[in-house]
């Protein structure tokens, strides 16, 4: 976001925003997130099409964990061919080890202000409050070692043929994501800005 400018769209914040504040799309929602299974593609699509109509979005988007579904690489190829930048989308898919994941996974907590420590890796200074802002951390409901284990199955079943589907068009690049936080960060943008120098020519 900061080195190119521009907004990152995740749609499990949308949908956790949704929860917490009690929308009809945070009620579908939340049980099917608590079970690592994915929220239906036409709740997803239609959360997505409404962020893409705010003004942020002109000079480009990352979008993070979406699409999940073929149909919804379908649905978002569809929208941006249609649109009047026809913005190029490139898959980008962090290759991180099962057993590695699982420790960032179930390690993971989050202050509500957005601060983000891993137990195992970055532990804060004092055990259960933000370094930065003292707040309680707390751990999301699926980030249990469980539902770490379907989340896993859902991949493999609806979101490993969306990476057959970028690498076909030759739309998908592979990033490292076993180093630091700064060493993914950087061939992450790495990839970004030879991307970025390819669609300009
Ligand atoms: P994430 O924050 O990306 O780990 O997503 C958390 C959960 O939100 C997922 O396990 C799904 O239940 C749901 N979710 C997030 N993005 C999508 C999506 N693109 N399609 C369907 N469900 C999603």
């Amino acid at each position: 976001m900061a080195e190119f400018g521009i907004p990152q769209i995740s749609t499990g914040d949308l949908l956790r925003e949704n929860i917490a504040k009690g929308t009809e799309l945070g009620k579908a929602a939340r049980s099917l997130m608590d079970q690592g299974q994915l929220v239906s593609d036409n709740l997803v699509n239609e959360m997505v099409a409404a962020r893409l109509k705010q003004p942020d979005v002109v000079r480009g988007y990352v979008l993070d964990g979406f699409p999940r579904t073929l149909n919804q690489a379908e649905w978002v190829d569809a929208q941006l061919a249609g649109g009047s930048q026809a913005l190029p989308l490139v898959a980008i898919s962090i290759i991180v080890g099962y057993d590695e994941l699982l420790r960032r996974i179930t390690g993971r907590r989050l202050c509500p202000a957005g601060h983000i420590y891993n137990i195992y890796t970055n532990p804060p200074k004092v055990e259960g409050k933000c370094d930065a802002d003292g707040q309680a951390l707390i751990q999301r409901s699926d980030d249990s070692e469980p539902v770490f284990h379907e989340r896993m199955k859902t991949f493999q079943e609806q979101t490993a043929p969306v990476i057959e589907h970028y690498c076909r068009q030759g739309r998908f690049e592979e990033i490292d994501g076993k180093g630091s936080v700064e060493e993914v960060t950087a061939a992450i943008t790495s990839a970004l800005r030879r991307l970025r120098e390819r669609g300009k020519r």
